[in-house]
């Protein structure tokens, strides 16, 4: 026998191949081995029929909450992030250099999901929902955050520092935090993920000008202080700067960072997302977010093609963390992760983080998954079938 397994006839949806066409998808021991436009059921072991249905590689969310128990953030990520067809997801920044060890014992290294991370500048990370990170200032700490990182290079892809001032992260280290990760992440040859809303500084000007070709902000489209436009609603020089500098715009939508007001005159005014994320946490993961399929679709609804949309979770995102031809395509060789989705088309309510609401026409519904060749299922019907 071939191959372990064929997802056969459905229309496969690779932006990396610039596939989007009827080809049915072989894998063996793990990998993706084979795409044609016809192979036999007689060579796999198993054929999964995806007929009307698209075929994807599997999601990559850049920016979730996994370190339940610890984080208050936290929730599962097989139920909420593999099983919903993100087969590789960048938690940000949940866990710091203290917390870091149990973080990868007890929740990546026993996961299903592939679970990689942005390390929290702050030693603690995120721990309690009631004294933030930065608290003590001394919690910035960058010896300990180079260490930490040194142990972890092989899940560890960068800094996040988040901004906000406030007793949920900073009332009293002000822009501090955004220098040691700045300081950290150059020391590492790292890049940094940067929170940016209400941050104790005048605009965003102030945290663009310290940012560099490969670091992400994430929360673009937030509509609290220091976002990506001015007073009169005008897209700052700013961000078209960072943009042609190289730096990733990551939507990071959450429980109060997608807005669409914001999202929809940015996008007239040219400024697409670099990459689609959720920013899955306990406080979202029962709406407005639900899981990274839904963002997705709030993209379809803003008029963007099915393919640009599944790029930004998948091959450019796998690009942005350096595992192109790995993850995020569907190529021969490629690590196995796959994702049947149902494109259901009828009447969805789509809401933003600040209670503002869309109708839209499409929803994607993940159907199976597979993740290094193997099958998980959707057990979790109860988000497809909302209105
Ligand atoms: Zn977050």
């Amino acid at each position: 026998m071939a191959y372990d397994l064929l997802i056969k006839g459905g229309i496969l949806v690779d932006p990396a191949q610039n596939l989007h066409e009827r080809k049915d998808v072989a894998f063996s021991q793990g990998s993706v081995a084979a795409v044609e436009n016809n192979i036999s059921p007689n060579e796999s072991r198993e054929t999964v029929q995806a007929d009307g249905h698209l075929v994807t590689p599997g999601l990559i969310d850049l920016h979730v909450h996994v370190f339940p128990g610890v984080s208050h953030f936290g929730i599962d990520p097989d139920t909420t992030c593999l099983s919903r067809g993100a087969t590789t997801v960048v938690d940000a920044g949940s866990a710091g250099a203290d917390t870091f060890p149990g973080f990868r014992k007890y929740v990546i290294e026993i996961s299903d999901t592939r679970i990689l991370a942005q390390l929290n500048i702050s030693s603690q990370g995120m721990l309690s929902a009631d004294i933030g990170e930065f608290e003590i200032p001394e919690y910035a700490n960058v010896e300990k955050a180079l260490a930490m990182i040194e142990d972890n290079r092989d899940l560890i892809l960068g800094i996040k520092v988040r901004l906000t001032r406030g007793s949920i992260v900073s009332e009293r280290s002000g822009m501090t935090p955004l220098h040691k990760a700045r300081e950290a992440a150059d020391a590492a040859g790292l890049p940094i993920m940067i929170h940016p809303q209400d941050a104790w500084c005048d605009s965003i000007d102030d945290i663009l000008n310290v940012m560099k070709r490969g670091d992400i902000l994430t929360h673009c489209y937030h509509g609290s202080r220091c976002g990506i436009m001015d007073g009169g609603g005008r897209i700052r020089d700013s961000v078209f700067d960072a943009l042609e500098r190289g730096i990733v715009f990551d939507v990071g939508h959450g429980a109060g960072s997608f807005n669409w007001k914001t999202v929809e005159s940015a996008m007239e005014q040219g400024v697409l997302p670099t990459s689609i994320s959720s920013d899955l946490h306990i406080y979202n993961v029962d709406g407005p977010v639900y899981d990274l399929a839904s963002v997705v679709t709030k993209f379809l609804h803003l008029g963007m093609s099915l393919d640009d949309a599944l790029s930004r979770v998948t091959n450019v995102p796998a690009d942005i963390i350096h595992m192109p031809g790995q993850i995020g395509t569907l190529a021969p060789g490629s690590w196995g992760d796959a994702v049947v989705f149902e494109l259901r088309t009828g009447t969805y309510q789509l809401d933003d983080s600040s209670g503002e609401s869309r109708t839209g026409s499409h929803r994607l519904v993940p159907l199976m998954v597979i993740k290094s060749g193997s099958v998980y299922r959707n057990h979790n019907q109860a988000i497809d079938d909302r209105n």
